[in-house]
């Protein structure tokens, strides 16, 4: 199969919406990150997407909408507290799991009760949908394992000769995939951290809980809500370790770590931030201290980079889990098995 690479345009989007309405897979920019959108409905398509990602098929899959009026067939209900945060955070980077009705394939929801509706800010990945005339399901557009991508660039590197169509809308906003939150129950509980920061969720509904897996490692027998929380994510194949502290301790401690993993023949990279000084230690930059969205654009792109040039050892310096800084720690903390020195 050729994998076409379109940059978006009224044209590549007719052409895309064909592919989807007649049971194809193709890459779709979104503001989080890159899908691999099938027809929601079409249940042969839908397994197509488990096999071109070599997914488990436990993982359940998102499903995409262009505007609220594609919602009600969807589900059985919707709870007045996931009303609330749709109106305050959508379109945008948040998902919202609620009780699926039976339009729903099994194999969209892993057999699951629910469904993780997301209605995206990407004008793109809208239009791709209405002109499909049907709900896109669509997971992150990488093998599975491999990190989210971010580009046309990185769908294409693990999606060449697997699907048809590629549509470039550029790198994503965001960066991390989107906020899934469970709105079912009396209190909000974020099952994955995105672009809809705790914070935010708190500020409309009152109260918020955030998952006990986000920020740490699964133990055996752990029951999850959130099957995606299952795998082992985005690894790089360098050993990943974070160092979290004061800046001058963190840099401190990298530089000398670095130096000691070179001595002994390894090949160390840096992913650190721009305003400090690593030497001419090798850095992949993390973007600006100050601005933790340039982190989260940056972190999967970065991680991929590590792979590409060959890096035995990366050391990452951490950012405030707060904010959009959750999701980051928890990216970097998975691709680290939340390997994280404190110093
Ligand atoms: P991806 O599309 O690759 O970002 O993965 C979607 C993730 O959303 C899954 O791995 C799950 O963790 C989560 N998810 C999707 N549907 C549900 C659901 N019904 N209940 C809980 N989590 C879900
Ligand atoms: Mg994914």
């Amino acid at each position: 199969m050729i994998t076409q690479v379109k940059p978006v345009s009224p044209e590549a989007i007719a052409e895309a919406a064909r592919l989807i309405a007649s049971g194809e897979l193709v890459g779709m920019p979104t503001e989080t990150v890159y899908g691999l959108g099938a027809n929601a409905l079409d249940e042969a398509a839908v397994k197509k997407i488990f096999e071109a990602k070599g997914r488990p098929g436990d993982n359940p899959l998102i499903v995409h909408v262009s505007c609220l009026a594609e919602i009600p067939p969807l589900v059985r209900e919707i709870p007045e507290s996931a009303k609330r945060l749709m109106e305050a955070f959508w379109p945008g980077p948040m998902t919202l799991i609620l009780p699926k009705s039976d339009k729903i394939p099994s194999a969209v929801s892993a057999g699951l009760d629910t469904v993780g509706i997301r209605l995206p800010a990407s004008e793109a990945a809208r239009a791709l949908i209405a002109a499909s005339g049907c709900p896109i399901a669509a997971p992150s557009a990488n093998r599975s394992g491999k990190p989210s991508p971010t580009t046309a660039q990185h769908v294409f590197e693990d999606m060449d000769g697997r699907i048809s169509m590629i549509l470039d809308g550029g790198a994503s906003e965001v960066g991390v995939e989107s906020s899934v939150i469970d709105a079912t129950g009396e209190v909000p509980v974020i099952l994955r951290p995105g672009g809809i920061t705790p914070e935010m969720v708190e500020k409309v509904l009152g109260d918020v809980r955030v998952d006990e897996h986000v920020m740490s490692p699964l133990a055996e027998g752990d029951i999850v809500r959130s099957p995606g929380m299952k795998y082992k994510h985005y690894a790089p194949k360098a050993k990943t370790v974070i160092y979290d502290g004061a800046a001058e301790e963190v840099i401190r401690a990298i530089c000398s770590r670095y130096d000691a993993a070179e001595a002994a023949g390894e090949k160390p990279a840096i992913l650190g931030f721009d305003e400090h000084d690593f030497g001419n230690r090798t850095r992949i930059s993390l973007g600006s201290v100050r601005r933790p969205q340039e982190a989260a654009a940056r972190l999967f792109g970065a991680l991929r980079e590590l792979d590409e040039r060959g890096e035995t050892v990366a050391l990452c310096e951490a950012v405030e889990a707060t904010g959009i800084g959750l999701a980051v720690m928890n990216r970097m903390g998975r691709a680290a098995g939340f390997d994280i020195e404190r110093v």
